[in-house]
């Protein structure tokens, strides 16, 4: 069953088109990234999957079920601010405040547990950091045992560190059978964690595929270089599947980004033509090349 159903989903803010015509269906026991830039309507779309922002159109359902409605609410745990209580209660009292909103609540050890705070449950809200404060926003997002789980940019104020142990408590989460739903621009991250990513850009979908797809669709081979061979004689090499310049060239050689399947092709005939090569580097194709080219052909398509 598809736990999220979203159906041609617009929302505008005056003037803003936020969200235009998305479509997206998540089946149960999936994690899912919405990247998107900044502005790209990541929060909005996820306002919406929540019942928190009404569609102009289109429809949602979670559960098969309005996600406003008590069923969806009490299936449902959102992670989606960092605003996580009154500062002069503690990390124990907050989570037992919370829980009893829940009709299949878990216990408040299993909750302090899960989210890596049994050494802080006497600490008062105030005196956390804010890694802590992000997990404690992670235990009240999983005090009601969700079956689907959101996380609105659950990483942005943490460190490596902090930020790998978050992702491994998801993890376990995800391991009893949990959907989750995260946004984020952060694309190192998204790449061992998600099943499948979604990426937005201008309010509309420009791929959904798992990380390796993504990257797929790119290339395989990021080609950094300085030449005197044109636009034109760069694309249409052999394997090439984009070209990006690169901003703040003069003269004759432009600095160019490639993304090609062959690029000891490219390389030859290059220097079969007698074309000037420099600041070569030649490098597997990462997630964040991916998105950035995925993102930029929206814009330009949008512009
Ligand atoms: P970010 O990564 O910066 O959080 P996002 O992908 O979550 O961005 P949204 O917050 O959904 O994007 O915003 C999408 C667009 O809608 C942006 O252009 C934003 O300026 C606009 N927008 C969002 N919320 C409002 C609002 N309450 N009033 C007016 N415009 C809004």
């Amino acid at each position: 069953m598809d736990v999220v159903q979203a159906t041609s989903i617009s929302r505008s803010y005056g003037e803003t088109l936020a969200v235009d015509g998305l479509d997206l269906n998540v089946p149960e026991g999936q994690i899912v990234a919405i990247l998107g830039p900044n502005g790209a309507g990541k929060t909005t779309t996820i306002e919406m999957l929540l019942g928190l922002r009404r569609p102009d159109s289109g429809k949602v359902r979670l559960f098969a079920r309005q996600p406003d409605s008590p069923y969806a609410r009490a299936r449902v745990g959102s992670m989606l601010q960092d605003h996580v209580g009154p500062e002069n209660l503690t990390v124990r009292e907050t989570v037992a405040l919370v829980r009893r909103y829940y009709p299949w609540a878990l216990p408040v050890d299993g909750i302090l547990d899960r989210a890596d705070l049994v050494g802080k449950q006497r600490s008062k809200i105030g005196e956390l950091s804010g890694g802590q404060r992000q997990r404690l926003s992670f235990a009240l997002a999983i005090a009601g045992d969700p079956d689907l789980l959101f996380l609105d940019e659950p990483t942005a104020a943490l460190d490596v560190v902090a930020r790998t142990a978050f992702w491994q408590q998801v993890r376990a989460f995800a391991t009893l059978g949990k959907t989750i739903l995260f946004s984020s621009h952060n694309l190192g991250e998204t790449d061992d964690v998600a099943d499948r990513i979604v990426v937005i850009d201008h309010g509309r979908l420009v791929a959904d595929d798992t990380p390796a797809g993504i990257k797929g669709l790119v290339a395989d081979r990021t080609v950094h270089l300085t030449t005197d061979a044109s636009r034109e004689e760069l694309a249409a090499m052999d394997g090439v599947k984009a070209l990006d310049a690169v901003d703040g060239t003069q003269g004759e050689s432009g600095s160019w980004v490639v993304q090609t399947r062959r690029p000891e092709h490219l390389l030859e005939t290059l220097f079969s033509r007698g074309r000037t090569v420099t600041g070569l580097q030649v490098v597997e194709t990462d997630l964040e090349a991916a998105f950035l080219h995925l993102t930029r052909a929206s814009g330009e398509r949008a512009a």
